[in-house]
């Protein structure tokens, strides 16, 4: 499990254009011709491999894009979606109907909260937000009615890391779904091989990783991804979160330098994390040792590609933390923006909205502080000079000498 390496299986998926071309063509189409009615027939039934019926249920450029997330994933099946907002939504209608509950981490990321607080509870779905680190509390919030445990494999903003072959364990003891956002963490965390169900993604994060689109993906079983594409019943294929082909295309090409971006963000966000811990700073990187999820972070982990991108810093209070994204900004060290896994640093401020279920007592024992904020580290060629720049801002604002 240790030496399982996700790039090399991407490496080895081999696909190629209608003239030998090195990238496949992108399909320009959303309908698609037959030579007969009857095989037309046949694909209302039944997916027929290598046959296109209508573009929001399949294209071929998005098949592309699937199969190879899947191989990231080592999943027997993947779609792509639109956002990753449409994956979730898609996954969470798919397997909940009116009357079911889910258990889902109560760190989880704003859009996702929000759907789960606000707009569930429209249909008759009610979502219980537990602590996910605190198994007998995941267990004890489980009824008859409960469909699926939800949470992120690293989450939101102190980056705690999911146990996700003992939640796994809790949801085949009971017969449901373990599904798992493993945006913040592709390739470095492989869910499905840890014993998840279904993994979602946002790749407008890290795995597109140039901030020019928003697309999500589902790795699962063929099973469940036949349903979520079922013509007659299938929450992607009806609720039509359909990704553009063109943007499948230019994906497809940053996931196959997606192990190099992920090194280099790693490397960077170690050397930031242990030079600001070294500054007397608050830090939450799971790369340090202090890190609560540090040790099973390791033991989970794919090896080779580091801790990860992220990592928050607590200033202390709203007006530092503004002070230091300000000073940051003017820097050059990066944008003051949301959003993650860009090749240049953002940082942004988390805010409340995805930890009100957190009585204040705990979010301070935890460390979410109104202070904190959030950084995904960009591929800085010279990340002491972004450190000195960091510093100054740090200093200017007070947080360190
Ligand atoms: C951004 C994000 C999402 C939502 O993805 P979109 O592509 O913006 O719809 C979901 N989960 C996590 C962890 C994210 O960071």
């Amino acid at each position: 499990m240790h030496h399982y390496d996700p790039s090399s299986e991407i490496q080895d998926y081999l696909v190629f254009g209608e003239y030998g071309d090195v990238n496949p063509s992108i399909t320009d189409s959303s309908t698609y011709t037959f030579l007969n009615p009857q095989t037309m027939n046949e694909l209302f039934e039944q997916e027929i491999e290598g046959c296109f019926l209508y573009s929001r249920h399949w294209n071929p450029t998005n098949k592309y894009l699937a199969d190879a997330l899947s191989k990231l994933e080592d999943s027997e099946a993947a779609i792509v979606t639109s956002s990753g907002m449409g994956a979730i939504s898609c996954v969470v209608l798919q397997l909940c109907n009116s009357g079911d509950e889910i258990v889902s981490s109560r760190t989880i990321y704003g859009g996702t909260y929000a759907l789960f607080k606000n707009f569930l509870p429209k249909f008759g779905i009610k979502v219980k937000f537990v602590n996910t680190q605190d198994l007998s509390a995941v267990k004890k919030a489980i009824t008859k009615k409960t469909k699926l445990i939800y949470c992120e494999s690293v989450s939101n903003p102190l980056l705690e890391v999911a146990d996700i072959p003992r939640l796994s364990e809790i949801a085949n003891s009971n017969g449901i779904k373990l599904v798992v956002d493993n945006t913040f963490s592709p390739i470095i965390i492989s869910p499905i091989r840890l014993g998840a169900h279904i993994v979602v993604h946002s790749l407008t994060k890290f795995i597109n990783g140039t901030s020019d689109c928003v697309a999500g993906c589902v790795c699962s079983t063929k099973e469940f991804i036949s349903q979520l594409t079922d013509i007659n019943s299938g929450a992607s294929m009806l609720l039509g979160p359909v990704l553009d082909s063109f943007r499948a295309a230019s994906i497809m090409k940053n996931l196959h330098s997606l192990h190099i971006r992920i090194k280099k963000h790693s490397e960077n966000a170690l050397y930031l994390a242990e030079n600001f811990h070294k500054l007397g700073c608050k830090v939450f990187y799971p790369g340090l040792k202090s890190h609560k999820g540090h040790k099973l972070l390791k033991k989970i982990m794919n090896k080779g590609f580091g801790y990860g991108g992220m990592l928050a810093i607590d200033a202390g209070t709203t007006e530092q933390a503004n002070k230091v994204m300000e000073n940051m900004q003017h820097e050059k060290v990066g944008y003051l923006a949301v959003s993650l896994g860009y090749f240049k640093t953002l940082f942004s401020s988390p805010g409340h909205s995805t930890s009100s279920e957190i009585p204040e007592e705990e979010r301070k024992a935890m460390g979410l502080s109104d202070g904190l904020v959030r950084i995904s580290i960009g591929l800085d060629n010279d990340i002491k000079r972004t450190f000195k720049r960091i510093k100054k801002c740090f200093i200017q604002a007070g947080l360190c000498k």
